[in-house]
């Protein structure tokens, strides 16, 4: 057998299902490449070694008990992931990237954990994050900046940079994340890999800890649309402990569609191809929708006219849940507590020395906006706009059935490339943060390089919970190109 990281997730569960390999062989081959490529990535904040080996073992177990029986296959019996930490993990520390929550370690599962834990996941580890989420290089973890495996120099991209550096250097077959405002699409993109951001309400967030709950939502990245789409639909699902969850059958799968996209509408947004993009990633994303266009798709070219509001609304909106969410860090209830003096001091104490600073920014932005005599005129204000955002899209889908975009303005940057300055920082999510305002979902993949050897992605975005027609878009363009399929030298 090939060097059994570089399989797909598909060919995994195929050579799992098989008997060509065990989860043990598997899970180990995994543990040792993470072992050596780790101290030049860091894209864990905590690796599980011992969990994931009992896992596998397991898992192992079962599948011969359950293959004398006769009996069927859970769907990813034995496959090693990595998760964010930001995703809760029973008995394993979350983070958050924050020092706040260093010695927290979970009782429960988040739920679209649970479900892959149901089918026979097995846990390598917790990937970092920019602290809390917020942010899109990784660099504002407490515990260090993840390296870009394209280029180690430069950033993976943010907030769920681990998990898109742990999948590009495959590091795992597959790694979850999270996406707030961008968090899964732009690593993806920085690193070449492919990545969901589902409809807000198809997965649960029970579990993944609160940054913006109305924006929030947990996907996952790996190879391609196909590998996506499997480990999609296992965590998709009505949750009765997430009030916002939606109960709503998922579509067909969408990639055993894709060796037909004829007549599917793709609309390429112009408030999307503006002034300072680098002229490569326009380029690329340019080039991509001529191969769907080649395989039958029809391009129409649309406005989103609210485009340029997304970033006020979205670092009005955010924060402002963030501060409130984050009011339960506390030092009474859980995570780090300082004490030497009274109450209010050990608020300010935990606090103080708990959050990095760009939460602090964060919590005292939203705190601001949220404050009596201000509330109307920003965040009252930001959910107006929000709603019209929402109506550019509602427009554009009775035109068209995906919408075509660049991801990020630029390829990924240097580490410290911006510096102490959060608004060039803030100004990379522009693309993103439309379909996490409007709920809809969008699929990052990668659509080529840049001079640099840097790659560029690409994202569709499409109708709520039309996921499938996003991946059999997708798998189409995968068919016909092997982007997806490159790999970094390491
Ligand atoms: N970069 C954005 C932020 O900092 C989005 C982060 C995310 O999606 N979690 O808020």
């Amino acid at each position: 057998m090939d060097a059994l990281h570089t399989l797909s997730l598909k060919e995994t569960l195929q050579a799992l299902n098989d008997g060509q390999v065990s989860s043990l062989e598997l899970t180990r081959a995994y543990l040792d490449r993470i072992e050596k490529l780790e101290p030049q990535l860091h894209t864990f904040i905590t690796l599980t070694p011992e969990l994931a080996i009992s896992m596998a073992e397991a898992a192992d177990e079962k599948r011969s008990q359950l293959k004398k029986n006769g009996a069927s296959m859970p769907a990813l019996l034995g496959l090693p992931m990595a998760i964010k930490d930001v995703l809760t993990v029973n008995g394993v520390r979350t983070t958050c990237g924050s020092r706040i929550l260093e010695n927290f370690v979970p009782p429960f599962n988040a739920t679209a954990v649970q479900h892959l834990l149901d089918e026979g996941m097995v846990v390598l580890g917790k990937t970092n994050t920019d602290e809390f989420a917020m942010g899109s290089s990784t660099e504002n973890s407490a515990y260090g900046v993840t390296h870009n495996p394209w280029n180690t120099e430069c950033v993976p991209g943010g907030s769920s940079g681990g998990s898109a550096a742990a999948v590009a250097a495959r590091l795992a077959p597959a790694a979850l994340g999270t996406d707030t405002g961008g968090s899964v699409r732009q690593p993806a993109s920085f690193c070449g890999v492919t990545g969901i951001k589902p409809t807000y309400g198809r997965v649960s967030r029970y579990g993944l800890i609160a940054y913006g709950s109305s924006l929030d939502s947990a996907g996952v990245l790996a190879h391609s649309a196909e590998d996506v789409e499997i480990i999609f639909r296992l965590m998709a699902g009505f949750d009765q402990r997430d009030s916002t969850s939606i109960d709503r059958p998922l579509e067909d799968a969408g990639c055993a569609k894709a060796s037909d996209i004829k007549g599917l509408r793709v609309g390429v947004p112009r408030e999307y191809f503006i002034e300072g993009i680098q002229p490569e990633v326009e380029a690329r994303v340019r080039e991509a929708i001529a191969v769907l266009k080649e395989q039958g798709a029809e391009i129409v070219e649309i406005s989103l006219p609210h485009t340029e509001y997304a970033l006020p609304v979205y670092y009005l909106i955010a924060p402002a849940e963030a501060s409130a969410n984050l009011a339960r860090y506390d030092g009474v209830r859980f995570g780090l507590r300082e004490e030497n003096g009274g109450v209010i001091d050990m608020f300010s104490k935990s606090r103080g020395k708990g959050f990095g600073p760009e939460v602090k920014r964060r919590i005292m932005l939203g705190t601001y906006a949220l404050s009596a005599g201000y509330y109307d005129a920003y965040y009252g204000q930001a959910q107006k706009v929000r709603t019209l955002i929402k109506a550019d899209f509602d427009q554009a889908f009775e035109r068209v059935d995906v919408v075509a975009a660049p991801i990020a303005p630029t390829t990924a940057f240097k580490i410290g490339g911006h510096g102490d300055d959060p608004l060039a920082m803030y100004l990379e999510d522009v693309f993103t943060l439309p379909a996490n305002l409007a709920g809809v979902p969008g699929l990052a993949f990668p659509v080529g390089f840049d001079g640099q050897h840097l790659p560029v992605g690409m994202q569709l975005m499409g109708r709520p919970f039309q996921e499938s027609t996003l991946f059999r878009m997708a798998h189409a363009y995968q068919l016909a190109t092997d982007w997806h399929k490159q790999s970094p030298s390491l």
